[in-house]
């Protein structure tokens, strides 16, 4: 069933087994593997089915340094199907490293080794609607794929690994009408959770309290609760909850906000081989049912160990578009056109820095000079973005110069210091508004130093060619465009112990026996990886578990009206 909160009467109780916060990737992946379950569900989701100026800006706050991170209200949509209504779709599991506990990095291990995902990584695959769970090109392609760079040898990079591309599916969109006819799901649209009863011990959720933005309140009483708000949302309300834990829910050692992360990430450097001719296969490749897949450098394990680094993956890119000697009419076209693009696509795009005139004039040259590439390409381009089901994830281009950037994505290390708090002004519900104090450290930025001095040795020792950057503007280039925006990780940590960790290896909040947190906000380390196949992993794995626990804890009694 799917309501609207604001038809419901103002004071309303709504009972339920399991009360789910937040209806993004997440939120409706638990909600989905709950269906047939016999248990009663009610998703809460903030906003409505469209983007609404009112909801998004309940998310709005500040931050520390504009410079390093974007304002709150952006990467980020308030609305059924969270920010799944904007992801790029890249699904990539985390690698078996990233689960360890690294003797070089404090705050690494999760409660888990990654072969416990496994089994919730295939259905978090096929939610996500990415194909085959197969991560290696040997594995998704019957016969062999041509070299990325023709001989480039490495004992420190792979280029077998492999990205592959949801459609990319808006989760509220695809799942809606399942999750609406489902007899044991309520789904309420404008419902915002805005507080957290708890027993006077504080070790049980008692009562949900919701409000809409025209004032109405009502109250969910569940045997279980979930938080799936996304990696900030969860701090703030657990932040701004205080009647039992005066620091907050799972706040008591002051932990809630801290290790916020997100990724190192940007597009540096020349490559240029020496071959004019040699053929580049840097591009998508199509894999069974049309899923784009594409592959990338990725660091080995056993160097990240040897070297103490983090983990890193790199492709290879288009040269900054900004400056037109690229001499590539589509580049420049993109360039041109850069005020057209979203914020969150646009922003790395160009770097921002103004144009001169005859950079513009450059530009236009460069679309003239190029017209039936540029015109072929704008064709192509509508026919697999706008018309395909399954869109084209990005441009790739052949540049004309024949030189290539490298566009890299690298973990960062956890530290109390990185962090996300309450400011002092209010929405328009009266909830604490959010502060982003995003912080890198020195290893954030050894790591991809050490990966991309690896990068030039191997491209020259092939002897194919150089890959060339200024290393002592590294850090400024690397921080030009700040955090990776959309990766909101950390901020509500997984561990063992709860000297350490704010929830346990099932999700669960040390110390409240009925409260869950879905979401890269428990992510104790972030990987190379895009967030959202594991955050939907973690989410059926958290389902699977709630079923478990739930339906033998006593059968379910009560019937949400069809
Ligand atoms: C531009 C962009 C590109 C991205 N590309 C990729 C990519 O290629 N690959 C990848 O892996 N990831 C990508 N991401 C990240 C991806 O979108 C997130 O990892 C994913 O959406 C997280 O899902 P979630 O359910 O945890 O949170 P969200 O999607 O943020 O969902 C949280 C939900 O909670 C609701 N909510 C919030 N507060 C309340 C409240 N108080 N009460 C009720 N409901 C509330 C929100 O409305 C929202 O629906 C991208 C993100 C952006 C912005």
């Amino acid at each position: 069933m799917l309501q609207d909160a604001r038809d419901l009467t103002d004071g309303q109780l709504l009972e339920a087994d399991i009360c789910i916060a937040g209806a993004g990737a997440a939120g409706i992946a638990i909600a989905l593997e709950l269906l047939d379950s016999g248990l009663e569900v009610i998703l809460l989701e903030s906003g409505g089915l469209k983007e609404e100026r009112a909801s998004q800006a309940l998310y709005t706050g500040t931050v520390a340094d504009a410079q390093l991170h974007s304002p709150p209200d952006r990467y980020r949509q308030r609305r059924l199907g969270g920010s799944t209504t904007l992801w790029g779709g890249r699904c990539v599991p985390f690698d078996d490293i990233d689960f360890e506990e690294r003797p070089y990095l404090p705050g690494s291990g999760w409660p888990f080794a990654r072969a416990a995902l496994e089994p919730y990584y295939r259905r978090a695959n096929e939610l996500c609607e990415a194909g085959q769970f197969a991560y290696t090109a040997d594995e998704a392609f019957a016969s062999p794929l041509p070299p990325v760079v023709p001989g480039f040898a490495s004992a420190d990079y792979s280029t077998h690994q492999l990205e592959r591309f949801s459609c990319p599916t808006n989760f509220g969109q695809r799942y809606r009408r399942r999750l609406a006819s489902a007899r044991n799901l309520r789904v309420l649209l404008h419902a915002n959770i805005v507080q957290l009863s708890l027993n006077e011990a504080g070790t049980r959720v008692t009562e949900v309290g919701l409000r809409t933005l025209e004032g109405k309140t009502c109250r969910v009483h569940a045997r279980h609760h979930v938080l799936a708000l996304g990696g900030l949302e969860v701090a703030r309300i657990l932040l701004a909850n205080r009647d039992t834990h005066r620091e907050g829910i799972g706040n008591d050692r002051d932990l809630v906000g801290r290790n916020y992360m997100c990724h190192i990430a940007g597009t540096v450097g020349t490559l240029e081989l020496s071959d004019p001719a040699a053929v580049i296969s840097h591009g998508y490749d199509l894999a069974e049912g049309g899923v784009y897949c594409r592959r990338r450098f990725a660091l080995n394990a056993a160097t990240q160990r040897r070297l103490g680094i983090g983990n890193f993956i790199a492709r290879l890119h288009h040269p900054r578009i900004t400056d037109p000697q690229h001499d590539t009419g589509i580049l420049s076209l993109l360039y041109l056109a850069k005020d057209f693009i979203p914020y969150e696509y646009a922003k790395r795009l160009h770097g921002g820095e103004p144009a001169t005139w005859r950079q513009w004039l450059g530009h236009v040259g460069n679309v003239c000079a190029d017209p039936a590439d540029t015109a072929g390409f704008l064709w192509n381009w509508y026919r697999r973005r706008h018309l395909a089901t399954r869109k084209l994830p990005s441009i790739v281009v052949w540049p004309r110069a024949r030189r290539f950037s490298l566009d890299f994505h690298s973990e960062q290390q956890p530290q109390a210091a990185s962090r996300v708090r309450l400011n002092e002004q209010r929405d328009a519900l009266g909830m604490p508004q959010l502060h982003v104090d995003w912080r890198y450290t020195p290893w954030d930025i050894h790591t991809v130093r050490c990966s991309l001095a690896l990068f030039a040795r191997d491209i020259r020792n092939s002897g194919i060619g150089t890959f060339t950057y200024d290393a002592a503007e590294l850090e400024a280039e690397i921080l030009r465009d700040g955090a990776y925006g959309g990766h909101h990780i950390g901020t509500t940590r997984m561990g063992d112990d709860p000297r350490t960790s704010v929830v346990n290896a099932d999700g669960r909040v040390h110390g409240v026996g009925n409260l869950s947190i879905a979401g890269s906000a428990t992510f104790p380390t972030s990987s190379q990886a895009n967030p959202t196949l594991t955050v939907v992993a973690l989410a059926v794995r958290l389902a699977a578990h709630l079923k478990q626990q739930l339906q033998a804890n006593c059968p379910v009694v009560r019937n949400v009206p069809a």
